[in-house]
């Protein structure tokens, strides 16, 4: 089977078995080395999760429209474009990737050497380089034509429909669970009118679409080993069009606390200003000349509603049984909901808070 990949791409010298690499959960990651008079060089080959992914074809084209526009804008501002941005390898049939016999998808990346890449936040520095890598990302793509671009997963961060896909779940209360957390639920459903406030400056025309990452973790940062500088983007999967302030807001979500994801002690899930604070300056450092002024204070709802999706998902997920969240114990999907809504309440304290911030960096 890995002779049949290997052999669709045209490599230049011996190449060596390849060997599972990093800590992704999503596709399968391999690393594998190809040797020849030149010397060693590293490349990166993965399958991407067709079950997660059900275009792969339109995903390609996605990543390599994206990593060719970066790899331009580095070569224009003198940087080097082999680590400033993933470089996708052609097929020996000139395709973004390969389709084998038994119907899976495979691609190669070059590998980006002399990088690290963190698993956790282990200072606040490290929050800080994310934000200035995703505000570059932000900054670089600005002019890129973002509706041209495939919604990988449809409806990813369509507020409203996520609160009509919890309201069904209450609806069909599957589980017969819903009484129990009727003060989970009237959370999620007073705040019914916030949903549209994003979508419907949108639709009006008063935010623009730009190029999304949707998965700003910090395991998707190359660092520098040298300098520890984010030098590099990856896992551009979920790069799809959207708004600024959704990857800016999920960034807030599980980056601007002290807890656990599933916090079962509510007394210690506390909404952090001084990390959201660092992260607002590295992403408006980078991106915010290329922002709109109204792009700029709507940032906040970015962070309000990409924490109210994901609680309203593990709610809705728990109602119909944990299908879609991995569990680990009966009660973590409500844990997990739980510890959203404390930080939205968080947010919702620190409004005006969270406001001066934004100005100040603007
Ligand atoms: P996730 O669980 O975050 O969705 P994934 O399964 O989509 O991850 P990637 O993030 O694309 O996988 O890659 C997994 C890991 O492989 C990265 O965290 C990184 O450590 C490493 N990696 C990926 N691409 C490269 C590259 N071009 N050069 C060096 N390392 C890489
Ligand atoms: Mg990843
Ligand atoms: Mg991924």
């Amino acid at each position: 089977m890995m002779n049949e990949i290997l052999a669709a791409w045209r490599w230049n010298g011996s190449v060596s078995e390849p060997v599972p690499y990093g800590e992704g959960h999503i596709n399968q990651t391999y690393a594998l080395t190809v040797t020849s008079a030149q010397g060693a060089k590293r490349y990166i080959l993965q399958k991407i999760n067709t079950d997660t992914f059900k275009d792969p074809a339109g995903l390609m084209e996605n990543i390599c429209g994206v990593t060719d526009f970066l790899r331009e804008k580095a070569k224009q501002r003198g940087a080097d474009p082999a680590r400033a941005t993933l470089h996708v390898v052609p097929t020996a049939a000139e395709k973004p990737y390969y389709q084998a016999a038994d119907g899976s998808c495979w691609r190669v990346y070059d590998f980006v050497e002399n990088t690290v890449c963190l698993q956790q936040v282990q200072s606040a520095e490290d929050f800080y380089q994310s934000a200035v890598a995703f505000g570059n990302f932000q900054h670089q793509l600005a002019a890129y034509p973002a509706h041209t671009l495939h919604e990988t997963i449809p409806h990813f961060h369509d507020t409203p429909k996520r609160f009509a896909d919890f309201q069904r779940a209450v609806a069909e209360d599957r589980m017969g669970r819903a009484a129990q957390v009727r003060r989970e639920i009237e959370f999620v459903c007073a705040r019914e009118a916030d949903y549209h406030v994003m979508v419907d400056l949108l639709a009006a025309g008063k935010l623009p679409l730009r190029v999304t990452h949707n998965d700003t973790k910090l395991n998707n940062i190359l660092l520098d080993k040298t300098t520890g500088e984010g030098l590099c983007v990856i896992d551009l999967d979920t790069v799809m069009p959207g708004l600024a302030a959704n990857d800016f807001g999920d960034s807030i979500r599980f980056g601007a606390n002290h807890c656990a994801e599933d916090e079962a002690d509510l007394s210690k899930v506390n909404f952090s200003m001084e990390l959201f604070e660092i992260y607002t300056k590295g992403f408006l450092q980078a991106a915010g000349e290329a922002f709109t002024p109204l792009e700029k204070q709507t940032l906040p709802w970015g962070a309000k509603l990409m924490t109210m999706e994901c609680g309203m998902r593990f709610l809705s997920d728990y109602l119909e049984g944990d299908h879609y969240f991995h569990i680990n114990y009966e009660q973590q999907n409500l844990n997990r909901a739980r510890t959203q809504f404390k930080l939205t309440s968080g947010m919702e304290e620190n409004w005006d808070a969270m406001q001066k911030v934004i100005e100040k960096y603007c």
